[in-house]
């Protein structure tokens, strides 16, 4: 990876848009199959955009790591130096929302505008950054209806009793996303041939009004857009004509984002629509995809109640977002540890900061000034595993790496005593605030607090009937118990916290403890 401005934190994007990035990134972009240099149509702007969920239920943790996964690719873009234009829509009109508002006796409007809300709540206790503009359809209808009137001045589409069809051999180029070939398409898409489409690839761009339904009117009649067209007109009215990066979960490539490329390059005439298309892969429960139309759903706001931001965070970035990711028992076990090794280390070096330093030693000097130095190259090396396309286990390697680093150090003798400790702790609490907190959400909380939700959270889930307070009164009491010698008693409380699922661990800073 190469620097091209003195540093990141300083971002010329931010202050200067027109200046180049300052990281080089390195996207994998699925319309050529390879891992490509970002280059942005204007230097230092990025422009991008991700399908967002359709309203008319709780999201799932499936649909939580898409949308975590575009947050990630803004929160990156950023921190490079881009001025980033983030668009997420909701799609607020569809069948889906139709019929269940009919079964919740509600109008499919406040139906739809009910789950925004409840979706906004989740991303937000996700720790999701707020896009730049969140956009729904039906506040969209002349943008779409334009669009579409574009597309067929271009000779691209053709209306048939009100409803209007996307003619796709008129698009030679179709398929290439997807790589699928058109003609072996035709021949599949023949079985559902409706006697008013050309051809049964042919998709809708505006369908007739049914009764009950919601409709605007159009030069075609009453009705309503299809699904694709919303995320053309969009990305158009708020990005442009072309736009950098598109992402959206790797279901969407066919025919969603097939679609969308068709419609919006045949009604501005411009092409490529996207430079790079960004697919993120899917969340599995037992191996199967996480859907509901499965029904094998855990819901987002669940986990989230359950479990906290931080530990959602933490568990749907350690796979790479092009990985697929199984969710369970042992990934949720993975994300507590991961935290519980972060904020015990953030904790240790707080207190770090609050021990008075007295007694200069030349070994814990150096050692602590050669840490200094590793937070630095750590601080790099996040940014290196970022910038080969979002390398978020490579992250947390190298940020589990200096925190072993960290423990070593702290654990020498006088090394919490001598004057460079300070500057150690305060490098290290900046690598996880600035740095980590940054490019992941997490790391930032107070640790003390960390912790203690951390140790609640384990307690539950191994129904201990202890808690933490009685927890660290029986530890006091342990404490006092060795300092008079009275060995039987702290080793009673040991096996009695044992037997309430509580482990405890004797180190060089004192006792520390954690449910099992
Ligand atoms: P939907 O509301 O079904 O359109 O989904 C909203 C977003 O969530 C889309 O970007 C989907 O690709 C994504 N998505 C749906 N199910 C999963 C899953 N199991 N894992 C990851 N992403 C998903
Ligand atoms: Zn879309």
């Amino acid at each position: 990876m190469e620097y091209r401005w003195p540093r990141p934190g300083i971002s010329p994007g931010r202050g200067f848009p027109f200046m180049a990035s300052p990281l080089s990134i390195r996207v994998t972009n699925t319309l050529t199959g390879k891992k490509e240099p970002l280059e942005t149509l204007v230097p230092g702007r990025l422009t991008l955009y991700s399908c967002g969920p359709t309203v008319y239920n709780l999201i799932h943790i499936g649909n939580l790591r898409a949308a975590m996964v575009a947050d990630l690719f803004f929160r990156f873009f950023r921190r490079a130096g881009y001025a980033v234009t983030f668009v997420r829509n909701y799609t607020d009109v569809d069948d889906k929302i139709i019929n269940r508002a009919r079964q919740e006796g509600i109008s499919s409007e406040d139906l739809a505008r009910k789950y925004i809300v409840e979706v906004e709540r989740d991303y937000a206790m996700s720790g999701c950054l707020e896009p730049t503009h969140k956009t729904t359809v039906t506040t969209h209808m002349p943008e779409i209806i334009s669009m579409i009137e574009k597309i067929i001045a271009n000779g691209h589409a053709y209306v048939v009793d009100g409803e209007v069809f996307f003619s796709v051999s008129s698009f030679p180029t179709y398929g290439r996303l997807s790589r699928k070939n058109i003609d072996e398409l035709e021949v599949g898409a023949r079985v559902e041939l409706n006697e008013r489409k050309r051809s049964g690839l042919d998709f809708s761009l505006w369908k007739p009004a049914k009764a009950g339904e919601p409709s605007w009117d159009s030069p075609w009649g009453k009705g309503r857009p299809g699904w694709h067209i919303e995320c053309s007109a969009m990305a158009s009215k708020w990005l442009g004509d072309r736009i950098d990066v598109h992402h959206g979960g790797e279901d969407l490539i066919f025919p969603h984002h097939e679609n969308e490329i068709a419609q919006s390059e045949c009604a501005s005439g411009c092409n490529p629509f996207v430079k790079y298309w960004l697919h993120s892969a899917f969340l599995t429960l037992s191996k199967e995809k996480m859907s509901k139309s499965v029904g094998n759903v855990f819901l987002a706001r669940d986990f989230l109640g359950q479990y906290g931001g931080e530990v959602a965070r933490a568990l749907l970035l350690s796979a790479h977002y092009r990985t697929i990711l199984d969710f369970g028992e042992e990934s949720i076990e993975q994300a507590l540890t991961a935290l519980q090794r972060i904020y015990e280390a953030k904790f240790k070096a707080s207190e770090l900061l609050k021990s008075r330093r007295a007694v200069p030693d030349l070994r814990a000097e150096s050692l602590w000034g050669e840490f200094v130095q590793d937070c630095e190259k750590t601080r790099r090396a996040l940014d290196e595993a970022m910038c080969n396309d979002f390398n978020t286990p490579e992250v947390f390697a190298s940020l589990f790496q200096l925190i072993r680093e960290f423990n070593r150090v702290s654990a020498e003798p006088l090394a919490a005593a001598t004057p460079a400790a300070t500057l150690g702790a305060q490098a290290f609490i900046g690598l996880l605030e600035q740095d980590l907190g940054e490019i992941t959400g997490l790391g930032r909380l107070d640790a003390s607090k960390a912790l203690s939700d951390l140790s609640r959270i384990r307690a539950s889930r191994a129904g201990s009937q202890i808690t933490s307070e009685q927890v660290e009164k029986l530890l006091a009491e342990r404490i006092e118990a060795r300092k008079a010698k009275n060995f039987a008693r702290a080793d009673e409380i040991r096996k009695e916290l044992d037997s309430q699922g509580v482990v405890i661990k004797d180190g060089p800073q004192g006792t520390t403890w954690e449910y099992r």
